[in-house]
């Protein structure tokens, strides 16, 4: 068995494991997680690996991200085979910090992003999710000082507000975006994926099917509307509570009004019972 990972769970321990990492010329990569570890995280934590000499993967399940109604209290919390995940993969430190660690008593500061954080996807059916996510990874950014750090294309708008951010507060973090991991049937891996019933998960991979279908009618020239809303109802046909489903500028998540005014991205996120799933691919 690989040795498992160092942990630090407070400040100082996360300063004294940063030093002994930070030896000379060494490069640091974080990926920032919430746990429940899958292959989707694993790729990251790879990707860290090959762009950087010491890999730092944070676990902290944010409750500044979750809204009231969410999952925050029942968020899959899998320990100890994440642990043995990052061991496989050769992670040198796991950055464990506990609620109190991050948001001690009196925390009074929070990042609120805009442009891509505005550009009413996400933020239409999650108006804190953002301001949370900015808050979190901003923190983790001051107290890891990576280099570079990757994120998942799975969550696309995250990781333009992300790659806005760092740059806007002059981080200093090169953010790298890593291509979703999907499960054979083409549904993107998600902790959240262990809440599907099996008819539920049978269902599923209709949101990447969906996309696919349209990227390739688009590419052919078919309308832009009339695509979109083909895929729409193939969407809530299926049993999905529709949040959205659209084509935006791939760069700046703005509405596009006409195929020629990309590259486009197809964003999606859909309810099927209680479960909400979000997907994204490339035109
Ligand atoms: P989470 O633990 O869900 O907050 O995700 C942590 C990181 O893993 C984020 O940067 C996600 O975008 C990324 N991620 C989650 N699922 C996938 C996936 N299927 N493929 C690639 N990256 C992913």
């Amino acid at each position: 068995m690989s040795r498992l990972p160092a942990v630090a769970r407070t400040l100082p321990a996360l300063r004294r494991a940063l030093d002994a990492l930070r030896t000379r010329r060494a490069t640091i990569a974080l990926v920032p997680t919430m746990g429940a570890l899958h292959d989707g995280h694993l790729a990251l934590v790879r990707q860290a690996r090959r762009r950087a000499s010491k890999v730092v993967v944070s676990i902290f399940v944010n409750p500044t991200q979750f809204a009231p109604h969410e999952d925050f209290g029942s968020y899959p919390r899998t320990w100890k085979a994440d642990m043995e995940k990052l061991a496989a993969e050769r992670a040198d430190l796991v950055w464990n910090p506990g609620v109190d660690i991050m948001y001690p008593p009196n925390f009074a500061t929070r990042i609120l992003p805009e442009g891509p954080a505005t550009a009413n996807l996400e933020d239409r059916f999650r108006p804190h999710f953002f301001g949370g996510v900015a808050t979190v990874v901003g923190k983790l950014f001051t107290q890891c000082r990576p280099d570079i750090a990757v994120f998942g294309q799975k969550d696309y708008q995250q990781l333009k507000v992300v790659t806005r951010m760092a740059a806007d507060l002059d981080l200093g973090v090169k953010v790298i975006g890593v291509p979703t991991v999907r499960e054979r049937d083409g549904l993107a891996m998600s902790s959240r994926n262990v809440y599907l019933s099996s008819d539920q998960r049978a269902v599923a991979p209709i949101l990447h099917r969906t996309m696919k279908d349209a990227a390739k009618r688009l590419r052919n020239g078919d309308d832009l509307k009339t695509v979109m809303a083909d895929g729409a109802r193939t969407i809530e046909h299926a049993g999905f509570a529709l949040d959205y489903f659209e084509a935006r500028h791939a760069e700046t998540l703005a509405p596009i009004p006409s195929i020629t005014d990309g590259p486009i991205r197809l964003l999606v996120a859909a309810k099927i019972g209680t479960t909400r799933l979000i997907d994204n691919i490339g035109v």
